[in-house]
């Protein structure tokens, strides 16, 4: 693996994490998952030693560090086996949003949790009738008489919402000047009256699960509203970039994962005389492209964390989104190809690879999809117009 473009604290930091990743290994966190369990101690533990909030500010006991260490943390937990979705979303995603547009006394109630993973936040905003077009969504919040909010929506797809303290939802409220409704993020405690959740069945091995979600007139106070009503966007699109840097570590992790259980077995496995299954080229050379591919990928994730960490948000929207599309891709073709070199066995629980062929799709449809990323790059760098 190259890290050329890494400092000695980010190589120390890879070294670190893999050696914790290591210590744990892939079947603790797929015996969890087939008992529907989370794997609460590799995360306890990820917290404590400071992993999990490496890019949250110092005075709230995170590692002051940014996207480039997180995506690290992810990657490497992804490449020792277990890619934990729950990173994209609490450290990335909500500590990020809290961090830059949350109130001093939202920033004290949450941060020092997240970062050391005593406290867990999911992140919803997909719904039902919305999907991919998230300018659709419909959960609307109202002012109540005692100037706290009235959430009334539904969500679709939330992960980890069973084993989170809040969600951090994506609503709208209503402009009092024009009428139209701008997107607002509210914090709901899970056990906030009136906010229920049904699990979803996903054909899915991974570590948490999904949820659909119904606010059915949730009384929420004035400070479950993350930072100004009227910055809504600007502070929604302020965690979508870690989103996506997060979402290309997801992907890059287990693809690693995977090329390296199959090389490991392309050198061993022997079916005809003299020379192991990866002497044949139909054999080493797919897995030597997965390989460049993640590789790549990862560069490119590299270069949108950088732009990202040096505050260039737009720079960094193009680059997370590539980064994002590219690992993703890279992921499954190496997951799919790890697969094949085990042959029969690439089926086997023992071997656990063919577990990831739907954890690897899941990068390519979540946080946003290929389709989604396509039409990004067509329209915002390539000026191309728009068919919707
Ligand atoms: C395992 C998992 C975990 C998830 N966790 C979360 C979470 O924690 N929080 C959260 O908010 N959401 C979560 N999601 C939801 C995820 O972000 C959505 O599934 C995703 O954004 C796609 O939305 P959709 O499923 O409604 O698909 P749709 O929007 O219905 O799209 C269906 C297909 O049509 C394509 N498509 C749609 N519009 C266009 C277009 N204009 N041009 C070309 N193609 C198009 C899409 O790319 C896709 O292939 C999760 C999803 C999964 C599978």
């Amino acid at each position: 693996m190259s890290t050329v473009l890494e400092t000695e604290e980010h190589q120390a930091l890879r070294a670190a994490v893999a050696a914790l990743g290591k210590r744990f290994g892939r079947d603790y966190t797929t015996d969890l998952a087939r008992k529907g369990e989370h794997p609460r101690e590799l995360w306890e533990a990820a917290g404590k030693l400071g992993y999990l909030g490496v890019n949250l500010p110092e005075e709230y006991g995170g590692g002051g560090g940014g996207m480039a260490e997180l995506s690290i943390v992810l990657e490497e937990l992804g490449a020792a086996g277990s890619p934990l979705l729950m990173m994209v979303v609490s450290p990335a995603i909500c500590g990020t949003v809290i961090a830059r547009f949350g109130t001093e006394a939202q920033k004290r109630a949450w941060l020092p949790g997240l970062s050391d993973g005593s406290l867990t936040m999911s992140f919803g905003i997909t719904e039902p009738d919305a999907g991919s077009n998230s300018h659709r969504i419909t959960t609307t919040a109202r002012r109540d008489d005692g100037g706290g909010w009235i959430l009334s929506g539904r969500k679709v797809f939330i992960s980890g919402v069973d084993i989170s303290d809040a969600t951090l939802i994506v609503g709208r409220t209503e402009d009092a000047k024009s009428g139209s409704l701008k997107p607002c993020l509210f914090i709901v405690p899970r056990d906030t009256p009136g906010f229920t959740r049904t699990h979803i069945d996903m054909e899915l091995h991974a570590a948490e699960k999904q949820f659909e979600l119904t606010f059915d007139d949730v009384r929420l106070p004035a400070d479950a509203l993350v930072g100004d009503e009227d910055a809504g966007l600007l502070q929604l699109f302020a965690g979508l970039n870690p989103e996506r840097i997060m979402g290309a570590a997801f992907a890059i992790g287990m693809g690693r994962y995977a090329v390296e259980r199959a090389v490991d077995y392309a050198k061993t496995r022997t079916v005809w005389k003299g020379a192991p299954i990866g002497a044949h080229q139909a054999i080493a050379h797919p897995l030597a492209q997965a390989h460049i591919e993640l590789e790549l990928s990862r560069l490119m994730m590299q270069k949108a964390a950088r732009l990202y960490d040096d505050g260039d948000d737009t720079g960094a929207g193009e680059a997370a989104n590539m980064a994002k599309y590219a690992a993703a891709e890279a992921c499954v073709r190496a997951v799919d190809q790890a697969v094949h070199t085990l042959g029969g066995n690439g089926l086997t629980r023992e071997y656990g690879l063919a577990s990831l062929v739907t954890a690897a799709r899941v990068s390519r449809i979540a946080p946003v999809s290929r389709e989604m990323i396509l039409n990004y790059v067509s329209h915002q760098t390539l000026g191309l117009p728009k068919s919707y």
